[in-house]
């Protein structure tokens, strides 16, 4: 796997996974020499070999090419596509698991639902980690609502994150999931629930998804957390703003759900969620109040 440095971590202990190959494509590693040097690093090991071209740029497929991979598989949309050797339709109507893996099985293969959740393996050192943050907190054997709160996207963000901590506080101890550039969202939730236990940069990805693995529920905004909890399976309740799960990044762990402003006609207004609201009122998310999500939340957690 060739990935960026900052999702390479997800990667580790994965036993499908020989090698994970970290690769700052936008920094100290950008540029065309570079390019060459990580394509003599993963050069083809057979005539065979396959490379999975998942992101799609055309830097992607040339590094498969210079690789000298004889088989090079993309979506058909994707901008590196001229230089595949076969291209799979992007089907914009399938969850982006299902793409993913029809890259490998072909556009036909039958595929059950529980192939497309994601996997990861949170190493014995993340365990202890989460072990650790919870008893400073006297949590080990409480039950615990995992909350988070960031999105990179300004308009991902739901700002009713703190309200909800309140009401949920009465049903499970509080956990809050994020970076440390998420810490000024925690610190909005501490101050209405001091007890809390604030995890924002203090685990890393894996660690992270070790905790959230333990919760009796995720919710998020469309962001990274919510996919760690597909992975661990751990239900989850995501806020869509800006973007809808149509888009085929929704959660994928049984039992989970999906909430935005239905009924907003500007929504969805952006692939990813602009940094601010187009029309400057961010009603997709300042009109969803916290006792609706609270009420979802509250029936996912007795169900
Ligand atoms: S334009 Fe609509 S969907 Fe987009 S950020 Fe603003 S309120 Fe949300």
């Amino acid at each position: 796997m060739v990935t960026t440095p900052a999702a390479a971590p997800l990667l580790a202990n994965h036993p499908a996974v020989q090698r994970v190959i970290a690769y700052d494509k936008q920094g100290s590693e950008r540029g065309p020499g570079p390019l060459w040097r990580l394509a003599a690093t993963v050069r083809a090991a057979d005539r065979d070999a396959v490379a999975y071209c998942a992101q799609g740029s055309v830097r992607s497929g040339a590094l498969a090419l210079l690789a000298r991979y004889r088989h090079r598989i993309g979506f058909d949309t994707s901008a590196g596509r001229l230089l595949y050797t076969r291209r799979v339709a992007y089907h914009a109507s399938q969850h982006h698991a299902e793409r993913l893996l029809r890259l490998a099985v072909g556009e036909t293969a039958s595929i059950d639902a529980s192939d497309l959740r994601p996997s990861l393996f949170p190493s014995q050192a993340d365990r202890t980690a989460v072990d650790e943050l919870l008893a400073l907190h006297g949590a080990s054997r409480e039950p615990i609502i995992a909350l988070a709160p960031g999105s990179i996207w300004g308009t991902k963000r739901w700002p009713g994150f703190a309200e909800l901590a309140d009401t949920l506080s009465g049903r499970a101890r509080i956990a809050i999931i994020g970076g440390s550039s998420d810490r000024h969202l925690a610190d909005a939730i501490l101050a209405r629930v001091p007890g809390a236990i604030d995890a924002t940069g203090r685990l890393g990805l894996l660690g992270s998804a070790e905790l959230i693995g333990r919760a009796l529920l995720l919710v998020t905004n469309d962001s990274l957390p919510q996919h760690l909890a597909s992975a661990m399976g751990t239900r989850t309740l995501t806020i869509f703003g800006p973007t809808v799960p149509g888009f085929g990044f929704g959660p994928l762990a049984p039992g989970s759900l999906a909430l935005g402003h239905e009924g907003l006609p500007c929504r969805p207004c952006h692939p990813h969620g602009p940094p601010t609201c187009p029309l400057g009122h961010h009603a997709c998310m300042r009109d969803l109040p916290a006792t609706v999500v609270a009420a979802r939340a509250l029936e996912a957690t007795a169900a």
